[in-house]
């Protein structure tokens, strides 16, 4: 049987992504998705925009959000939360107290970035977000871009944004505890994205998945699109050891920003269970 062209994981304009939320879904239609989740940065806010555009031309779609938490130390992990109830209260408590920090965290990164040469990047980053509560480091990154310090946006994080690089600043997100509460408190399903991503050592990673396991996570990005093989090999083997559900999500942000286009992953190993057999 064709395996499902599934994306599990994409950004709209209501956090860091170029397409707003219905274009986002056309795209995915256009490039032969037969399900698709939005899963922006904290937020719900594009949901109903993305399922209005879903119906009307007949894709399947499933509500979905990536919350950032912060693990060990200060390393940033991002869960995905599929089929979540997106009117859900303690989610929606929990996760406007993560985006309460962003402001204030942008403010600090522009300080820092001012030191090394780089100004007005708390006016630029905002321009780019257009709300103070979703600035991330792909607005900044944009904005440094904009200016013409560097050709491309991962320049930009490999020179400045990136952990360890000047205009990089702490912070503290959700712990992994209240994420998981606030996604199964709404029905969902988490999933850990893109697990080859971290700066975390192997034991540390694997840290992560038992507490992960233990407070009833079910899933793990098998196919991100910043994936290669042998992560592939690597994260399929602990899906198995782990008896996690496996997904699949592009992690599209928008065309030539991101490292693949929308459902244009290769398919999950077929012994795998995909995560959206849990999903309706
Ligand atoms: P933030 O949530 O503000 O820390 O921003 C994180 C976002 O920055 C991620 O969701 C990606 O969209 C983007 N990002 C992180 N690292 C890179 C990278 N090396 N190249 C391009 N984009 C990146
Ligand atoms: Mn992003
Ligand atoms: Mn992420
Ligand atoms: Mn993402």
């Amino acid at each position: 049987m064709k395996p499902l062209n599934a994306d599990l994981h994409c950004h709209s304009t209501v956090s860091d992504g170029l397409l707003a939320p219905s274009d986002l879904v056309r795209r995915a239609r256009e490039n032969g998705v037969e399900l698709l989740a939005l899963t922006d940065h904290d937020e719900l806010g594009g949901l109903t925009e993305a399922r209005a555009t879903a119906d009307e031309i007949g894709l399947r779609f499933v509500d979905g959000v990536e919350v950032s938490i912060s693990w060990g130390d200060d390393q940033t992990v991002h869960i995905v939360a599929l089929g979540i109830d997106p009117r859900n209260t303690d989610l929606i408590e929990g996760l406007r107290q993560v985006r309460s920090g962003r402001d204030s965290r942008a403010g600090h990164m522009a300080a820092e970035l001012d030191k090394v040469g780089i100004h007005g990047a708390y006016e630029g980053a905002l321009r780019h977000a257009g709300n103070p509560a979703l600035v991330s480091r792909s607005h900044f990154a944009r904005y440094i871009v904009e200016q013409g310090h560097v050709k491309d946006v991962k320049s930009v994080f490999d020179y400045w944004l990136a952990k360890g690089k000047p205009g990089y600043v702490e912070h503290a997100w959700a712990t992994l505890e209240d994420a998981l509460r606030w996604i199964h408190g709404a029905g969902g399903i988490a999933v850990i994205a893109h697990p080859g991503r971290y700066r975390l050592s192997k034991a540390e990673l694997r840290a992560l998945f038992i507490a992960f396991k233990d407070l009833g996570g079910r899933g793990i990005e098998i196919l991100s699109g910043s994936a290669k093989d042998d992560e592939v090999r690597e994260y399929s083997r602990i899906a198995r050891e782990f008896g996690f559900l496996a997904s699949r999500g592009s992690d599209f942000h928008g065309p030539g920003e991101s490292w693949i286009d929308l459902g244009k992953m290769p398919d999950l190993p077929e012994d795998l269970t995909p995560v959206w057999s849990q999903l309706s």
